[in-house]
């Protein structure tokens, strides 16, 4: 059984092409710079077109889908209805879902009768309880205007604490664990009984944890000081909140190897910043969960950084915890995804 995962992003596309049967990858492409001047493609249909697979071999295609709002709990087969819902979804991820439902479109081209379906990076974070997602706001931004924590990085989350379960030789229902995405973009989430029940990312990927560019936590008063006391357009604190902000903020880099490396001052202030924040996180997560079977670490920076591992689990409270070392696959997990809603 042949499946293939597309991951299309605003001038990106992912492709992953795996044989199921051996779990293993045929065919791995990135595009770049899709629609940018004098770039090879000047659309995502273009891109695709470039792949040279047949696409009506597949036997499905998955497609990574990041805002699935309250509407979706779990991965679905995409038909009319669900494109709609995808595409109103939209005003909760401008730069996201727009592009994600592109490929969703392109791919429907190519192969119209091919199954293809959604896997949300909200998805697994909707068994939050209410208590963990409501923001304490006027109760009308809920329930007129959906503003709520999601959580992201979702896929990521259930495969690593899948593959925890594994290694554990336990069920994933029987397991608590906090698990830490950290690469560019990261989040923490507390598992209990195999469920995300709290995570660190929002209403957007913004809240949380000390990005490489995004501030994650702050007070929100800064946000409306930049407005009146800087003049700052609503674009430009956008823009500074999550491209200039987070280690690259402190110290003007961030990549996590070039910040270990540096003796200057500001970018042992950055990488200290982001592992205070982790402990913080995954000091609340142990109050919450109460008994924690492992803490996982993945993510660029999780699977490779013994330093910030070690840093991260330095305080007392953690200790006698077990921890483990996971390398994410986003794309098996949509992959599989697409098995378990084939077999439904
Ligand atoms: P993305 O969120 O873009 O998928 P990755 O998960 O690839 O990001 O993680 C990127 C981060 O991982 C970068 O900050 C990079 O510096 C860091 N990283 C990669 N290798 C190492 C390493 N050996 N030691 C420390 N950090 C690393």
């Amino acid at each position: 059984m042949k499946i293939a995962v597309i991951n299309a992003g605003s001038s990106s596309l992912k492709f992953k092409l795996f044989d199921m049967q051996t779990q293993k990858v045929l065919k791995s492409i990135n595009i770049e710079h899709i629609g940018e001047e004098g770039a090879a493609f000047s659309n995502h249909h273009e891109a695709l077109e470039s792949i040279d697979i047949d696409f009506l071999s597949l036997d499905a295609i998955g497609h990574r889908v990041v805002h699935g709002g309250e509407e979706f709990r779990e991965s679905v087969l995409i038909d009319e209805r669900v494109i709609k819902i995808i595409d109103k979804l939209s005003s909760l991820a401008p730069l996201h879902n727009p592009a994600n439902l592109e490929g969703i479109l392109v791919a429907k081209q190519k192969a119209p009768s091919t199954p293809q379906i959604a896997a949300f990076d909200t998805a697994f974070h909707s068994t939050m309880p209410k208590v963990a997602f409501m923001y304490a706001l006027d109760y009308e931004m809920y329930e007129k205007y959906k503003i709520r924590r999601y959580g992201f990085h979702g896929t990521s989350h259930a495969f690593i604490s899948k593959e925890a379960a594994k290694i554990l030789n336990r069920d994933v229902s029987e397991l608590n664990l906090i698990t830490l995405h950290l690469g560019n973009g990261a989040s923490a989430c507390a598992i209990k009984s195999g469920k995300s029940i709290d995570t660190s990312m929002g209403f957007t990927p913004l809240e949380g944890l000390v990005m490489g560019s995004r501030s994650g936590d702050i007070d929100p008063a800064i946000v409306l000081y930049m407005q009146r006391e800087l003049g700052l357009s609503v674009d430009e604190v956008d823009k500074s909140l999550n491209k200039e902000s987070g280690l690259l903020g402190i110290c003007g880099e961030n990549d996590v190897r070039d910040i270990l490396n540096s003796k200057d001052e500001k970018a042992k202030l950055a990488l200290e910043m982001m592992i205070r924040r982790i402990q913080k996180y995954v000091g609340a997560y142990m109050a919450l969960l109460g008994r924690v079977d492992a803490i996982v670490f993945s993510g660029g920076i999780g699977e490779n950084s013994s330093y910030v591992r070690e840093k991260v689990l330095e305080s007392q409270m953690f200790s006698g915890i077990k921890f483990l070392v996971i390398k994410t696959n986003e794309e098996l997990e949509i992959a599989n995804e697409c098995l378990r809603v084939l077999e439904k």
